[in-house]
């Protein structure tokens, strides 16, 4: 009776979704949103050695794959293993769009199905809890445990499944799925002995211990303190996945190459990260008058990524970990995959602009502005409100905000990444001239982001922002020529005052008041919607196609 009921209310409200955004895009173009795209990485510079462990890292990438298409379904393998069987050129095309989504629901149109005979969308708790119990049910009885048990089952490395007797129970990562964490630990252990590097040896090492002891602790210290040319990130780490609690962290992997030009440049801006904390417009009290250690910065080139890296839309830039423990005592690295940023520039946010952005305003689109709000959203997460006090009580922000906590985390990298580039501009970091840029680069990326879909942590957080900006008067509307554009002065203010809106709420540990904000604000409205509809025929995203540098 409730499968059916749950059945029903997904398939009224893909409906409704569905004529919202007057979408009636067949399969095959649905696939040419995501526009094919080289992505390549420099394997040249390399020791004889390195590159050899690179090719065991890139074979790892294939297990990642294996554990996650298990984590977002139990009929995941099964509905993948039919479509392998492909006969007809329908067929082909649902097979090539479950790769691209690496599951039966279309990320971009709000994780309906598009082949018969699954869900009509993708299970809240993903397969890291039973499908049939209630979230409630769950919620429930994790209030029953003691401490130790009630960490692991609110922690990232566990599942929730149930006994024989339809009681719950805790299964570690390292049972759930050893059947490919070993192997995977073995190629691990190879590119380990292959590597000429100590600080890559010494991650590899820790990370395959990881894999079957399930304590990922040292081995994230260790990811902190490489210094090497190639940066590998593998293994369980977001948990955008888990809409129930965002508790369970999903297997990926990022195979890149460090590009060290660009990482010197960078990493002047992270001197600038105390003062930023102890200029943020909250309170006083909120702020963090001693930051961790200084928080490195990578930018690399990809070459080769698994599990939750490959569907749908690429990540461009990301802060990791996510474990609190670590973030405490080592800080965040920031990675930022330059060719990737570099090939969604090009293919989407430069046709998007062209659309979306009054006339006089569109030369002022920048790559490098681009890039750079990308690199102060990653550093934005390592500042403000985590470890938080609620009624006395020692918690944190993520823990607080539960299911909310991606997109207002999300809203307030982008927000407060803002509020930092106009710092560095008042600090002289940044020549004066970059403001127009900064703010309307900024514009046409919310169109890019937004077209993502509000399923999505990233795309509710843009959405929130765009509609609160816009509230302030910061991006009027053309009405004769559907078009915005940034009013340069509104815009400074506004973006304080949303800046201090989530982070007072993230301090307060408030999942009442981020409801409330985020249910006033994740819509797309008329404006919005009349824009969005003319975007139709530009790719959304890249296809990445992984060169020789990453095989
Ligand atoms: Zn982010």
């Amino acid at each position: 009776m409730k499968t059916i009921v749950n059945t029903l209310v997904a398939a009224m409200l893909t409906l409704t979704l569905f004529t919202a955004h007057g979408q009636t895009l067949t399969l095959k173009e649905k696939i040419k949103r995501f526009a094919p795209a080289k992505i390549t990485g420099d394997a040249s510079k390399l020791s004889a050695g390195d590159r050899k462990a690179l090719a065991k890292l890139v074979a790892a990438c294939a297990y990642m794959d294996s554990i996650y298409l298990r984590q977002v379904w139990s009929g995941n393998i099964a509905t993948l293993t039919r479509l392998r069987g492909a006969k007809t050129e329908a067929e082909k095309d649902q097979l090539r769009y479950f790769l691209i989504n690496m599951s039966p629901w279309s990320n971009l149109d709000d994780d309906e199905a598009f082949i018969e005979g699954v869900p009509a969308t993708r299970p809240a708790g993903a397969n890291y809890y039973p499908e049939d119990s209630p979230k409630e049910a769950i919620e429930q009885w994790i209030n029953t445990l003691q401490e130790t048990q009630k960490s692991e089952a609110t922690g990232y490395f566990w599942t929730i499944r149930t006994n024989e007797d339809g009681r719950f129970l805790i299964r570690p990562y390292n049972e759930e799925y050893a059947e490919f964490l070993t192997p995977a630990a073995k190629l691990l252990k190879e590119a380990a002995g292959l590597t000429t590097n100590a600080s890559l040896k010494n991650f590899l090492n820790k990370r395959a211990d990881a894999f079957s002891s399930n304590d990922y602790y040292d081995s994230d210290v260790a990811w902190m303190d490489l210094d090497s040319p190639i940066e590998p990130t593998i293994g369980p780490y977001e948990v955008y996945m888990d809409r129930h609690f965002n508790y369970k962290a999903a297997f990926e992997a990022f195979i890149t190459l460090r590009n060290e030009a660009e990482s010197k440049k960078l990493s002047k801006y992270s001197s600038y990260l105390q003062e930023i904390e102890n200029n943020l417009p909250i309170d006083a009290g909120y702020r963090n008058p001693k930051l961790g250690a200084a928080s490195p910065i990578r930018v690399v080139d990809e070459v080769a990524t698994g599990g939750e890296s490959r569907p749908a839309v690429q990540t461009a830039a990301f802060n990791l970990p996510n474990d609190e423990r670590v973030v405490s005592a080592k800080g965040s690295k920031r990675v930022m995959l330059k060719n990737v940023q570099e090939a969604k520039f090009k293919n989407v946010l430069k046709p998007i602009a062209s659309v979306a952005v009054e006339k006089t305003q569109i030369s002022m689109i920048d790559f490098e502005m681009f890039f750079t709000h990308i690199l102060c959203h990653e550093l934005m997460h390592g500042l403000g409100p985590q470890v938080i006090r609620v009624n006395g009580q020692e918690t944190t922000v993520r823990k607080q905000m539960k299911e909310l906590g991606s997109a207002l985390e999300e809203a307030k990298a982008d927000i407060s990444g803002l509020f930092a580039l106009q710092y560095l501009i008042g600090k002289g970091a940044l020549p004066k001239t970059a403001e127009a840029k900064v703010y309307i680069t900024y514009l046409a990326s919310v169109f890019r982001s937004v077209r993502f879909g509000l399923n999505e942590a990233h795309g509710k957080g843009i959405a929130l922002q765009f509609n609160y900006l816009s509230d302030e008067g910061a991006f009027p509307f053309d009405p004769a020529t559907a078009t915005f554009s940034v009013d340069l002065v509104k815009i400074k203010p506004a973006v304080e005052k949303l800046t201090r809106e989530i982070m007072t709420i993230q301090a307060e540990g408030s999942y009442e008041k981020a409801k409330a904000l985020l249910d006033k604000y994740c819509t797309i409205r008329p404006n919005m919607k009349t824009v969005l509809d003319k975007l139709g025929k530009i790719p959304v995203d890249i296809l990445p196609q992984f060169s020789k540098a990453g095989k």
